[in-house]
């Protein structure tokens, strides 16, 4: 967390959908860390506020557990917030899973639930700069992994719209040519085209569009197999526009298919943030989640190529909190949501609970 009048301990819990986290914080960061499996199967909805109740009580100590002020959780959208409850999340078993209410329960203080990308934008605002005086009005997170989520911070606060959901920049659209699919069922939106399942869709249908044989679209089903054929390509010095043998695959068809693919891929990317960038007009745009962590020099490299010009371009870089963005921002919403404690680093604990 980041330095200044936040000294109170807090504890934070990133519920992923693979993987369970949580840590101590207190006013220089990182006290304490553990994590394990978010459970699959097994019992009812209960059984993933047991889970995080489990491993904060076997994790830190009853003294720890004690003196922290409050605990603050990142989960998958979507949520009531109000309620502290998950609401048909995509990739959990049931269609109503409580958080807030056993933990507050289960450890008799106050329990603040959000988003992960909020909580995910939250953590790199807390964590930009030196100290409060880094602070960054103008923000935005954009995750890049199974799907594409995104938070918001304009103006020195979290924008959450009419319904929670104003960051869901994964559905915006961006194209009307390859009509790939998006997990929403709408066609066009840039988690269909962009997202880890998404990347493999839009290239099959690249390569349908351009004729290209169905060997080259079927022998690589993963993004990453795919990124990796990109990287190999251009290692090589192959582009699409070099149409003489260029290769590129175990067939004929004469083309760097995944270079070209690159390209397209690129201006996807690129017509997402532009949209961003005309939306929020944010500083900096942070790019984490396991697709850009990965492969973030391409990405970056290929938004960079096609951005619409007439914008100023915002600063477009990777997280360097390692994946647990939204692990500081549950901190730092307990730290915003206990008061005295805001964005621009002023103590003003009036007002401080309405900011977000
Ligand atoms: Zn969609």
């Amino acid at each position: 967390m980041a330095k200044g009048n936040c000294s109170d301990s807090v504890i934070a819990v990133d519920m992923g959908g693979s993987n369970l986290r949580i840590a101590l914080f207190d006013g220089d960061g990182i006290v304490r860390y553990a994590k394990t499996v978010t459970p699959r199967e097994g019992g009812g909805p209960e059984i993933y506020a047991d889970a995080i109740i489990d491993l904060i009580r076997s994790s830190l100590s009853a003294e720890e557990i004690a003196s922290a002020k409050a605990v603050g959780v990142s989960v998958p959208g979507p949520l009531d917030m109000e309620k502290g409850e998950l609401i048909h999340s995509p990739n959990l078993l049931f269609p109503v899973i409580p958080i807030k209410a056993p933990l507050e329960e289960a450890f008799k203080k106050p329990v603040f639930v959000m988003n992960d990308t909020n909580c995910g934008v939250l953590g790199e605002v807390g964590q930009d700069g030196e100290g409060c005086e880094g602070f960054r009005n103008n923000v935005v997170y954009i995750s890049m992994s199974t799907g594409i989520g995104g938070g918001i911070f304009a103006d020195g606060h979290l924008l959450l719209g009419n319904t929670g959901n104003a960051g869901e920049v994964g559905h915006l659209y961006v194209d009307g040519t390859y009509s790939v699919r998006c997990s929403c069922g709408h066609t066009g939106h840039w988690e269909g085209y962009a997202s880890g399942r998404g990347i493999p869709h839009f290239f099959r249908a690249y390569c349908r569009k351009n004729h290209i044989p169905v060997k080259c679209s079927a022998i690589l089903p993963t993004a990453e197999d795919i990124f990796a054929g990109i990287r190999e390509e251009l290692s090589r010095g192959v582009n699409n526009e070099d149409d003489e043998g260029a290769g590129g695959c175990d067939c004929d068809c004469d083309r760097g298919v995944f270079s070209g693919f690159y390209e397209e891929l690129s201006k996807i990317n690129a017509r997402a943030i532009s949209s961003i960038t005309a939306a929020y007009s944010p500083a900096v745009i942070i790019l984490d989640g396991s697709v850009a962590a990965n492969n973030g020099e391409l990405i970056i490299a290929g938004i960079l190529k096609y951005l619409d010009k007439y914008l100023p371009a915002p600063e477009i870089r990777l997280s360097r909190l390692e994946g647990k963005a939204p692990l500081y921002g549950a901190a730092y919403c307990c730290a915003l949501s206990l008061g005295g404690y805001n964005v621009h680093g002023e103590n003003r604990s009036a007002d401080t609970h309405t900011q977000y």
